[in-house]
């Protein structure tokens, strides 16, 4: 099954993507991770990503389509994907449909989590990330066992970069200008489910299996 999670940032697309990859043993492709992974590798991908990234600008498309190509390439694709944070333009849309066309396939479903912007600050403001192994947590809403520590890997959690209260608000004016339109692109390919992203964690995730048929 191939999924995209649309939604503002901080709606909780990569917290719900993480649970679906698990649970349908299929890849989490998320491309802000890989960005992350290569700045902190200060590979040339990460240090060209890295100034769009902290001034909370999207990274130009022709450089996020490359790397999500060859991600797909991937022997672990095979049996689909779900992707966290891509597309976020029309034009990778575009680039992403125009691809699948070619070898025969299509998106089975495009889950938009619904969150106001107002609640979106206080997300992302308690945010904590682990660079080491990806996981996410929130002061509040999903605390570590121990605070600042990942539970998982034991590395640091860190307050992302782009997640300072003034760059919040640039994402969000670009989230609506930019990757907003991708709800319709995908309601017109009919593909389009809506989950209500204000609830907590479990019942979004209980949500998404009815939504997507699991
Ligand atoms: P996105 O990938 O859309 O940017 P995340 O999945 O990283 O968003 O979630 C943003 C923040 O909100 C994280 O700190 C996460 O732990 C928290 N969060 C995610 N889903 C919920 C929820 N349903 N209720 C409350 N907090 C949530
Ligand atoms: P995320 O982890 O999804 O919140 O993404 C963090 C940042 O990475 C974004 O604010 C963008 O700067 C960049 N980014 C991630 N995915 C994309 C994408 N599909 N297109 C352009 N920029 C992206």
């Amino acid at each position: 099954m191939k999924i995209i999670m649309l939604g503002a940032p901080g709606a909780g697309k990569g917290t719900q993507a993480k649970k679906i990859a698990d649970r349908l043993q299929i890849p989490h492709i998320s491309t802000g991770d890989i960005f992350r992974a290569n700045i902190k590798n200060g590979t040339e991908l990460g240090k060209e990503a890295k100034s769009y990234m902290d001034a909370g600008n999207l990274v130009p498309d022709s450089v996020t389509l490359r790397l999500v190509m060859d991600r797909i390439a991937k022997e672990d694709c095979q049996n689909g994907y779900v992707f966290d944070g891509f597309p976020r333009t029309i034009p990778q849309a575009e680039a992403l449909e125009e691809a699948l066309r070619a070898i025969g396939q299509k998106i089975d479903f495009a889950v938009d989590i619904e969150v106001p912007d107002e609640n979106i600050v206080h997300r992302m403001g308690g945010r904590r990330a682990c660079l080491a192994c990806g996981a996410t947590y929130h002061t509040v809403y999903a605390a570590p066992k121990k605070e600042g520590v990942c539970d998982r890997c034991g590395a640091a959690l860190m307050l992302r970069e782009d997640d300072r209260p003034e760059t919040v608000k640039k994402r969000l004016d670009v989230y609506h200008e930019q990757t907003q339109p991708l709800i319709d692109f995908y309601q017109d390919r009919g593909c389009l489910k809506r989950a209500d992203g204000t609830k907590g964690v479990e019942e979004v995730f209980l949500q998404i299996l009815e939504l997507i048929g699991v």
